[in-house]
């Protein structure tokens, strides 16, 4: 939606947090293996996602001595790596614990676990201790602000002792495993994974084997010295590049997505009213084209502001050379751009180039009329605009939000066979789609039940309704509420379950 806020930028501060590359030992210099782990589908942060074991740092972190650390922080990292490598893996890198059988240390995992021991009163207890060389800082990655949650996350190598194995402990973890660092990243190239940005660039730079320079390759990109990342590919050609726009909190940002072949380049939603967003979207844009490609078109998922705040812009940084394409009942509302090309339900856009890519159009209204998804067939993705995103809520807002096309569209989603990821318009990408998608239905679905026992047991004004059936959120976000609330009652009106008379709504028995 497209309110406005003198709110909109929430604090979000990255929470300090350690990953570790692991690497078995005795692995091929020139490839090594490396263990990645794949996250949780019930995890809040990154579900499904391939990435390394780690975690947010804890209180007791900062009290542990490691022998050799330049500083402090460093020695609260290394401590959080090493317990988060413990606690996810059951890896201990410590001195001193190279006697400990497998069972003595899946007794102090469990001594741990349970809340019988912290970490640093377990490691003095067995008399262990850290020590920095045995972690190679290899770069600090900050999560985009399009995150609910965000980390400054610190990255370190370390080898596998010999004769530890790791385990995933079940928990935040699926499942993990040894792979060849060249050949996790071409799981990547091949559409088998989604990543964040500091995994895929372990892994292509740990595929350029243990070098000398290994360190210097790590660090040699800005992202690996806290500088956010604007181009974020959870996918091959999919380019997700968040732009900061006036939307609705929490999120900050919305997500433009240049989809690109070889040659050609199909831009979604450049959203951002602002001068300099523009202009950094626009400098990726020129950086793919300079690649060897041309700008196939714009297009607009849906008519609100801050998806369509920068179109113009960019249209205009492209001397008029592109075409803007839209559904007819977004072109329709949009007196301030125009719109050369209408796509309509069912059509497909297919991209010269490689790898092959088309897109069919979806008309999904719901959250706003002319709203349109994008599905990908060949590579399992859908481009879901607002019907789906991966930061806040959506909002129904009638008369252009209509509950019945909403739900009625969510289930069109779900009905498409094979997809394996997401890419909404707020927030990171989604690697979970039918969980995600049945999430959605089923919660409103809920509210809905809700909603008309409230009406049956008399309340009778959208007003009082969000009272008694939103308890879960803030008095403040009433207001945002009761339009759910409108929506929902004008689907249950239209199927025959309550009416509306003279600004009462009764149940119809
Ligand atoms: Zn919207």
């Amino acid at each position: 939606m497209t309110e406005v806020s003198a709110t909109a930028s929430i604090s979000n501060a990255p929470k300090d947090a350690a990953a570790v590359i692991l690497l078995r030992s005795n692995s091929d210099p020139n490839d090594p293996e490396v263990y990645w782990v794949k996250r949780s589908e019930g995890l809040a942060f990154l579900a499904g996602f391939h990435a390394f074991p780690g975690g947010q740092i804890d209180s007791t972190d900062s009290s542990i001595d490691v022998r050799n650390s330049p500083n402090q922080a460093t020695s609260t990292m290394i401590s959080g790596a090493a317990r988060e490598l413990f606690e996810e893996l059951g890896i201990l890198v410590v001195r001193g614990g190279e006697t400990l059988t497998k069972g003595q240390r899946e007794s102090l995992l469990d001594d741990l676990e349970s809340g019988r021991m912290t970490w640093p009163a377990l490691l003095a207890h067995y008399n262990l201790h850290l020590d920095a060389d045995d972690f190679t800082f290899v770069g600090r990655w900050v999560t985009p602000p399009f995150n609910a949650r965000r980390f400054d996350t610190w990255f370190f190598l370390a080898r596998c002792p010999d004769k530890q194995e790791p385990k995933v402990i079940p928990g935040e973890l699926e499942s993990g495993e040894w792979i060849r660092a060249s050949a996790a990243y071409q799981r990547w190239l091949e559409n088998g994974v989604v990543a964040v940005p500091p995994t895929l660039h372990a892994l292509k730079t740990l595929a350029g084997g243990i070098t000398p320079n290994l360190v210097e390759r790590f660090l040699a990109r800005p992202a690996a010295h806290g500088e956010v990342v604007r181009r974020i590919e959870f996918r091959p050609n999919y380019i997700c590049f968040p732009v900061r726009t006036p939307t609705r909190p929490p999120a900050t940002h919305t997500n433009c997505y240049l989809v690109h072949t070889s040659q050609e380049i199909l831009i979604f939603d450049p959203g951002s009213p602002y001068e300099e967003e523009q202009q950094v979207l626009a400098e990726c844009v020129d950086s793919l084209i300079a690649e060897g490609r041309t700008v196939r078109e714009i297009v607009i998922t849906h008519l609100h502001p801050d998806h369509v705040g920068g179109v113009n812009a960019l249209r205009d940084h492209l001397l008029g050379n592109v075409l803007v394409a839209a559904h007819s009942e977004t072109a329709d509302e949009l007196p301030n751009i125009k719109v050369d090309r209408l796509i309509q339900d069912g059509e497909t856009i297919t991209l010269r180039g490689e790898p092959a890519i088309s897109l069919q159009a979806l008309h999904t209204p719901g959250h706003a009329r002319g709203h349109l998804c994008f599905h990908d067939a060949d590579h399992h993705a859908l481009i879901t605009g607002d019907n789906i995103v991966g930061l806040g809520s959506v909002l129904i807002d009638p008369p252009e939000g209509d509950m019945t096309k909403y739900l009625a569209s969510l289930k069109r989603m779900r009905s498409i066979p094979n997809l394996s990821i997401l890419f909404g318009g707020h927030g990171p990408a989604i690697a979970t789609p039918y969980k995600k998608i049945d999430e959605y239905i089923s919660h409103r679905l809920e509210r809905e039940a809700r909603i008309l026992a409230a009406v049956q047991k008399g309340i009778a004004v959208p007003e009082e309704i969000v009272k008694v059936v939103y308890t879960d959120v803030s008095p403040k976000a009433y207001a945002m509420a009761e339009r759910s609330v409108i929506a929902h009652l004008e689907k249950l009106s239209s199927e025959g379950h309550v009416q509306f008379d003279q600004n009462r709504y009764s149940a119809i028995r």
